[in-house]
């Protein structure tokens, strides 16, 4: 459906606040924005909550969305002349995505309630846990064009998720949600709308691309999609692929006048991982740690479990004593190796889509590692966090399963800490970098030859896919993801075999 064009929307007030020039990247170099650098999850994630939110009320109404800001606004002024008149009548609604319009500025607010023919409350939903500063300016932005069509905002509050409601029976939407009044903010802001509107539209619609330094706005609130044209000039900068150093930082850097490695080397305090991967990348070879190596190696025992988990996280609960986005395990791998050099023996899990998978991952993690076993994970804070919810749900597993929660190493450890390094890892200790890194071009290692799911993130749409999927089609969604998770952990099993050849070898012989 066609849009409008030459209005002034909501989400441009919220952008302008960020950033005046993304307004005028959108309406003139839409072509440069960069979709992979957009949490789509969160965008999804709001969505979804927003059709929930609409029944918080009761009874709603929704307009009907179409983009001819016109006729929403039309018959938004239609429906809350109903809904005034319902009133009278003990039956009163909302109206959802109700529009209003004041010349070129336009809104349409999530959920307005109608108190008189000419009074609203105008509720913003979100999907955050708390509330936000650029929330009220959302809310301000409301009151201002919902003031301007002749209309008196009761009431300006924010909807947002309740991180401490627990699931307990059906969902309960007056718990799930929390409301926040912030109409003495939003009217207060409300004055200076009108003003800063004007302001944002000089940047819309200037005839050349406005100059505006990058910094920290292009990652706050959120990622600016822009970024892979703003920051061109910069992105070639060593400074920008140093490990740990995060976008903002090293562009603080840069500022400072340290561009290359080797400024970094000599002008600022660097991790023993920096200094690595600075060595690495002047020519001077991979590093390995050989003591500190050895040591770490010494604390992995056999026989040795390679673990590693999948998980789901629902914004809105799914399984009874959880809350919103809680990290529910629905799978895990296992590879064991009996001695150094021996074939490893593989053990998975998956639990039914279709039921809450805790007590079952419990116990068949019990079955397969004993509760005094050596076991490795890779970033084991994720691994741990999961045992330990599981062990509090279950106190007649817990003694086992706090055992091996004990017993876990973290295999991250010696890249994290700079003790390998590799130029392939390109300042990173992700084992998606890693592994390439230390096992190249080994075929059985290869992420990208998986059929369907080959990252996280898939796995956790694959599995939620499960509910919807023809049943047909699910044998073969569980064989992806029980195929990806397997690769997790054989991934361990090399990375382990490769640092104990590294430690005897340096890190310049192959396997
Ligand atoms: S990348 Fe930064 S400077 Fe460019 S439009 Fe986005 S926020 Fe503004």
């Amino acid at each position: 459906m066609a849009r409008e064009k030459g209005y002034f929307s909501k989400s441009d007030f919220t952008k302008g606040f960020q950033c005046p020039k993304v307004l005028w990247m959108d309406a003139h170099m839409h072509e440069k924005f960069d979709k992979s650098l957009i949490d789509q999850a969160r965008l999804d994630a709001g969505n979804e909550i927003g059709d929930m939110a609409m029944a918080y009320f009761g009874k709603f109404v929704e307009v009907k969305q179409s983009f001819q800001f016109d006729k929403m606004a039309a018959e938004t002024a239609e429906l809350i002349a109903e809904a005034a008149r319902a009133i009278e009548h003990g039956e009163a609604f909302s109206v959802c995505e109700a529009t209003f319009k004041y010349g070129h500025m336009v809104c349409m607010a999530d959920i307005v309630r109608v108190r008189d023919a000419k009074t609203l409350d105008i509720i913003e939903v979100k999907s955050s846990t708390k509330l936000k500063e650029y929330h009220v300016n959302d809310l301000a932005y409301q009151t201002a064009v919902v003031q301007a069509c002749g209309y008196d905002v009761a009431s300006a509050s924010v909807m947002h998720i309740n991180s401490d409601y627990v699931l307990d029976g059906e969902l309960d939407l007056q718990g799930f949600f929390a409301i926040e009044d912030m109409t003495d903010e939003a009217k207060a802001r409300a004055h200076d709308v009108a003003r800063t509107v004007a302001d944002f539209m000089t940047y819309k619609t200037a005839e050349v691309e406005p100059e505006v330094e990058i910094g920290p706005q292009c990652n706050s609130p959120f990622a600016c999609g822009y970024q892979t044209w703003c920051w061109r000039h910069v992105a070639d900068a060593d400074i920008f692929s140093l490990a740990g150093m995060g976008r903002t930082r090293a562009l603080g850097r840069l500022n400072e006048g340290i561009s290359s490695f080797g400024d970094a080397m000599a002008g600022i305090k660097l991790t023993a991982l920096q200094r690595a991967q600075i060595t690495a990348e002047t020519g001077r070879g991979d590093t390995a740690n050989i003591e500190e190596l050895t040591k770490f190696l010494e604390g992995v025992t056999y026989p040795v479990y390679h673990l590693d988990f999948e998980t789901v996280q629902p914004i809105v609960p799914r399984y009874q004593g959880t809350k919103p986005w809680q990290q529910v395990p629905t799978q895990f791998s296992v590879h064991k190796v009996e001695a150094p050099g021996a074939s490893p023996k593989h053990a998975e899990f998956l639990a039914e889509h279709d039921a809450d998978p805790r007590r079952a991952i419990a116990e068949a993690l019990c079955a397969t590692i004993p509760a005094d076993a050596c076991v490795t994970a890779y970033n084991m804070g994720f691994e741990k966090g999961r045992i330990r919810e599981l062990a509090d749900q279950f106190p007649d597993l817990a003694d086992h399963l706090m055992g091996i929660h004990d017993g876990i190493i973290d295999l991250m450890v010696p890249f994290r800490s700079g003790w390998v390094y590799l130029k392939a890892m390109q300042g990173s200790y992700s084992i998606k970098k890693v592994l390439p890194a230390l096992c190249p071009d080994d075929p059985d290692l290869d992420y990208a030859a998986l059929e369907g799911v080959h990252n996280g993130t898939e796995a956790i749409i694959a599995f939620e896919q499960l509910d919807d999927a023809d049943p047909a089609k699910r044998p073969e969604i569980r064989e992806q993801l029980l195929r990806y998770c397997e690769l997790d952990t054989l991934a361990m099993v090399k990375v382990h075999e490769r640092l104990i050849e590294i430690a005897k070898h340096g890190v310049t012989k192959p396997i």
